[in-house]
């Protein structure tokens, strides 16, 4: 059972504003790790105030708190589904809470902010492109070939190590706050980061060293894709100066919307229509599919709103397991402007009581099939 937020700031459910700032500043001066080496306890405490603070500090999340507790953050939502908050997190809230003495980098020997330069290279910026694809291309997944324009190192460009910081990329220095003495680490001011500063400018490169080059990119898009999801590929973004990493490709999937199927999740909707002898007669009818064409048996006496399932011609979900159904909706068409000989052929059967609705159980009405669907 997780513990009530208030219960761990120590205030009451009516607490303002200031006063959660009040005592999240009190906590956090208290269980500071730094302060705390002998109390092992002291960080998971000091964790549990920061995320209190976290929601109970934004007027949004902390209605959703009051509403429905705990649960209303569970899976995730809020940035810390599970495993609470990491030290990053909870620093960079400190901004706000102690006015800028933390701003910028971690706290020394906190993970955080560290000064291992090995493990984190400079990244380049991520490009973005979208890709159109229509429900033919989703059903089996595809490959697509795409232009990008990257930024890259230019042909003989160098770098060499910065010498304000050493190559490390950041630069410390001590401050004095309310916590004591802090050693805080920022990004170096010359190379922002890189470690690196250029030596050898190429003509056409820019002040980094970079110039634009178009490449084309593959990308291997799996089955069951939806409209707006986003698919990475990895360093075909663009390149950093220096010992750097690429950025991404990110792709940003968008459908095309098919002329006679709806998506519906991984279910396919499709209207068909029959003429009254066929609902009456019956008929076999062919319709289009993702996967080919297939044939449909209209029984004999088929009531206008019917709806038949193919299992398994819908779309496949994209984590792999099951695909969905095309459904089927029959409509009966009922024809306009009739000839003399029409009418008066119609008009006898208006007259029969063998043509009068007598809805049985098995004829039910749209509300229910709809419900049936779903259940
Ligand atoms: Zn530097």
């Amino acid at each position: 059972m997780k513990e009530d937020y208030y219960k761990i700031l120590g205030i009451s459910k009516s607490a303002s504003e200031s006063e959660i700032k009040k005592a999240y500043r009190k906590m956090a001066i208290k269980y500071h790790p730094d302060k705390n080496p002998d109390d092992p306890t002291a960080e998971d405490k000091f964790k549990k105030a920061a995320e209190a603070y976290e929601i109970l500090s934004h007027t949004d999340k902390r209605a959703k708190y009051d509403q429905y507790g705990h649960a209303a953050f569970e899976g995730g939502a809020g940035g810390f589904g599970g495993g609470g908050m990491n030290m990053e997190d909870i620093f960079s809230q400190f901004g706000d809470i102690f006015g800028g003495a933390f701003g910028g980098g971690g706290f020394s020997g906190f993970g955080g902010g560290g000064s291992n330069r090995g493990s984190a290279r400079v990244k380049g910026s991520n490009l973005r492109i979208r890709v159109k694809l229509t429900l033919e291309e989703i059903v089996n997944g595809v490959e697509k070939k795409v232009k990008v324009k990257r930024l890259i190192q230019a042909k003989g460009v160098t770098y060499k190590s910065c010498s304000t910081c050493n190559g490390q990329g950041q630069v410390t220095r001590v401050t004095n706050t309310i916590l004591g003495r802090m050693q805080t680490a920022t990004t170096c001011p010359t190379c922002h980061g890189a470690g690196e500063v250029m030596d050898h400018r190429p003509s056409g490169a820019n002040a980094q060293g970079l110039v634009e080059k178009e490449e084309s990119v593959s990308i291997k898009i799996p089955p069951g894709v939806v409209d707006g999801v986003q698919l990475k590929v990895t360093g075909k973004g663009n390149e950093a100066p220096g010992n750097s990493i690429s950025g991404d490709l990110l792709v940003v999937i968008q459908e095309i919307p098919h002329d006679k199927l709806k998506r519906e999740g991984n279910n396919l909707h499709y209207d068909m229509y029959v003429s009254i002898p066929e609902a009456i007669l019956g008929e076999s009818k062919e319709i289009d599919t993702l996967t080919g064409k297939v044939r449909i048996k209209i029984d004999a006496g088929t009531q206008s709103g019917k709806i038949l399932r193919l299992r398994g011609k819908g779309l496949p979900s994209l984590e792999g397991y099951g695909k969905g159904d095309l459904l089927i909706h029959v409509n009966v068409w009922t024809p306009k402007d009739l000839s003399k000989d029409q009418k008066a052929f119609f008009e006898e059967m208006k007259n029969d009581d063998y043509f009068k609705p007598i809805p049985t159980h098995s004829d039910k009405s749209f509300f229910e099939k709809v419900k049936d669907m779903f259940s």
